[in-house]
Order: C-alpha cells, then sequence, then structure tokens
C-alpha cells in the first residue's frame, strides 16, 4: 500500500514560512523591542474611522460590494491621469481586494500559469515570492548591491527566457528601502517592451519617500501602460493594516479577470471600512501626506544614528520604513546567528537577511523596522547603544 492520501499539497511545501514570525516570538521571550515586523503605530485618521463607523451604524451600506469598483476606487480621479499619472476607468480597471496582498494574488492568478516564469528582484518581500509559488509561477531573481541596492541590467537578461511572463516591481521597497529612479523604471519598461512581459508593480510604501523624493508608479510610463498591473493599498498610508482594503489598477482586458478571481476569494473588501478609506482619499489633502512624511523621515533619522554608532552599515532608506543593514561587525555564520545575538545583547530584535533571499545571501544582514511609536524607538536606539 502506498503513502496515505491525506497530505498537504506539494505546493504547500514550497510555501516557506518567514523568520519574521519566529524574531517576534524570540523577542517576546526576552521581553525586548521589536523592529522585526512591519506595523504602523501611527493614529488611523479620524476622517477614515469615523466614515467607517457612520456606514457601520447606518446599517443601509452593509451589503455585498458587489461592484469591483469599491468605493476607494471612486476616490481618486483616475481619468486622465489624475492619480499618480495613471488613466484608468475607475468602473471597469480598478478592482477594490482584500489588501495589496490579495490584489496581488488575484492579478498573479489572473495571468499566470504554472511554470510561467516572473523575475524579482532580491532582497524581496516574502509575501511576493509565496504568492508567485501558491499559483505555480518561478520565480527568477536579479540581486540588487547593496549599499544603494543598484543592478546590473546584464544580469536581468540573463534570466530572461521562453518562459517568462511577468517582471514584479516594488517601489519603494520592502526591504530595502529601494525607489527605482526614473532612469532605471525607463530601462525596465523598455525591457518588458522587447521581451513582452507584464509588470506587476507593488507600490504600497508610495507614500513613504524621503529627501524630496517623489513617487513614480510604472503603470504611468506610456510604453507600459497597457501591461502594468499597480497594486497598492492604505494599509501603510492610512494605518490600517488589518482592514484590508486595497487595490489593482490594470488595463480592462486583465482587470476584468482580476475582479473575478477577488470577488471568487474575497468577494469584497469589507463594505464598511471601504467607505472609511474613500472617506480618507477625498477629505485627507496634501499637508496629511506631507505629515507623514515628515514623522518617518525623524523617525528613519534617529534609528539611523542609533545603528550607525552600534557599527551597522547602511545607506539612508529612500522610501518604506525598513533599513536593511550590514551587521557583519556581530558575530555568527548565519542572519539568524546575528540576529539572536543581537537580540540577546540589546533586547531588539530584527529579521535575518536571508528572509529576503532565496537560496543563500543576506547573511550578513538585519532588517529594522522603523514603523513604530516614538517612545519605542528611542527604547530601541538606547538599548542598541548600550549594547553595543
Ligand atoms: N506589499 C509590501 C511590499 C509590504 O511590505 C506589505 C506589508 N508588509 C504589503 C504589501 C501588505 O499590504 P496589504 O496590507 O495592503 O495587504
Amino acid at each position: 500500500m502506498t503513502g496515505s492520501r491525506l497530505t498537504l499539497s506539494r505546493r504547500s511545501e514550497r510555501i516557506a514560512k518567514a523568520d519574521i514570525r519566529t524574531m517576534t516570538v524570540e523577542c517576546e521571550r526576552v521581553g525586548g523591542v521589536n523592529l522585526a515586523q512591519g506595523v504602523c503605530d501611527m493614529e488611523v485618521p479620524i476622517e477614515v474611522r469615523r466614515a467607517a463607523q457612520e456606514a457601520i451604524e447606518s446599517g443601509v451600506k452593509l451589503l455585498y460590494e458587489a461592484r469591483r469598483a469599491g468605493p476607494p476606487a471612486r476616490g481618486h480621479r483616475w481619468e486622465d491621469a489624475g492619480f499618480n499619472g495613471i488613466t484608468a476607468d475607475p468602473e471597469t480597471e480598478v478592482v477594490v481586494s482584500g489588501g495589496a496582498t490579495g490584489g496581488l494574488y488575484c492579478a498573479c492568478m489572473a495571468i499566470l500559469d504554472p511554470g510561467d516564469e516572473v523575475v524579482v528582484f532580491e532582497p524581496f518581500y516574502g509575501y511576493h515570492v509565496n504568492t508567485l509559488l501558491a499559483v505555480d509561477a518561478v520565480p527568477r531573481y536579479v540581486r540588487l548591491r547593496p549599499p544603494d541596492w543598484s543592478f546590473d541590467p546584464t544580469d536581468l537578461e540573463k534570466v530572461i527566457g521562453p518562459r517568462t511572463k511577468a517582471l514584479l516591481l516594488c517601489t519603494p521597497a520592502n526591504p530595502s528601502g529601494k525607489v527605482f529612479s526614473k532612469e532605471e523604471l525607463a530601462s525596465l519598461a523598455a525591457l518588458a517592451v522587447r521581451h513582452d512581459l507584464f509588470v506587476l508593480s507593488d507600490e504600497i510604501y508610495e507614500y513613504f519617500l524621503y529627501d524630496g523624493r517623489k513617487h513614480v508608479s510604472p503603470g504611468a510610463l506610456h510604453a507600459i501602460a497597457d501591461r502594468t498591473v499597480t497594486v497598492s493599498g492604505y494599509s501603510k498610508t492610512f494605518s490600517i493594516t488589518g482592514w484590508r482594503v486595497g487595490y489593482c489598477v490594470a488595463n480592462r482586458r486583465w482587470a476584468a479577470m482580476i475582479g473575478y478571481v477577488s470577488d471568487l476569494v474575497y468577494v469584497c473588501a469589507p463594505s464598511p471600512l471601504q467607505m472609511g478609506v474613500a472617506e480618507g482619499i477625498l477629505r485627507l489633502d496634501d499637508s496629511y501626506y506631507a505629515g507623514l512624511q515628515a514623522a518617518f523621515t525623524r523617525k528613519r533619522d534617529v534609528i539611523s544614528r542609533a545603528l550607525r554608532q552600534a557599527g551597522f552599515t547602511f545607506a539612508d532608506p529612500a522610501g518604506a520604513y525598513y533599513i536593511l543593514a550590514d551587521a557583519s561587525h556581530l558575530p555568527g555564520s548565519s542572519g539568524r546567528d546575528r540576529a539572536m545575538r543581537l537580540l540577546e545583547a540589546t533586547g531588539v530584535a530584527a529579521v535575518p537577511g536571508g528572509a529576503f533571499y532565496a537560496d543563500g545571501g543576506g547573511d550578513d544582514l538585519l532588517r529594522f523596522c522603523y514603523a513604530k511609536e516614538d517612545e519605542v524607538l528611542e527604547e530601541a536606539c538606547s538599548r542598541l547603544l548600550r549594547g553595543a
């Protein structure tokens, strides 16, 4: 008799679990400060909270938000490149889904077949790779080189083959903090056209930019507008990670199927919470986003100073809210050894760099998240300096 049929799928085995939660558990064990997990501790804007509450109180909005383009889709002015330079019809080309995570999954389900290859920049965000694996696609990696996280275009050409179907971008990027420059995006756009590839673009950190940088959406580049699926959401921007409201924007040729998959998996993002997000988009003006940038620039500068004094080396992140630092001054042969050593010596938890690389790599790196309340960051800084 052969083995039992009661086994997990082979796919399940491929979907590796990240070290991020492990470090959180270790951190709780020693009562440390957790800079491993990326949780935004800013206050949810009152406009967003109030509109969600009103939607619940009113009772009438609690229907399935059956139309793909839920309220947040109509919050932006998508016509005439009104938002991020992207032109789209909110009714047929914007899909509101279960966060950016859900949006990306639905997009992958809609456009990728098993065995299709997708180019991913390394270090990567673990969910990106696991989402690809979940749909039986094959990630092909191109390394970004620290400290500025630049890439060699010849490395890109080397991984592109007959099965390559898409290029996955994350700008601003988790975990590197890289913001792809206009020139880099233009060269990637040319490559996507040359090899006839989709571009999947995760822009969840679009408002977390530093030192006067402006967000450039790949989907705004004319040459690739029709082949780009833009994925974003409000988890970070409005500090509502658990609300699960995000969206995809894509040409209607792709958006219809992305919307259908989203309907199949989620039906809809929670409708009262969509109302809250829509109100936030409509009511919050530039001063809100400028305030967010100022607050996070301060946080970045505070933690960077302490990390440098504690012996870490890195370039200041250009966007998002992570520092992926060289930790080779800490003893150990792997990122995990170094993360554990740091936790024991200082009580500060970071993510081992290996979590962001496929097969080896990242052993010298640790990722610190600074989306934390100021007091928590201050505590982390003094611990880092005491333990240095
Ligand atoms: N994309 C990236 C690059 C992220 O870092 C995160 C959060 N860690 C997400 C998406 C999650 O976004 P959402 O909550 O909208 O699913």
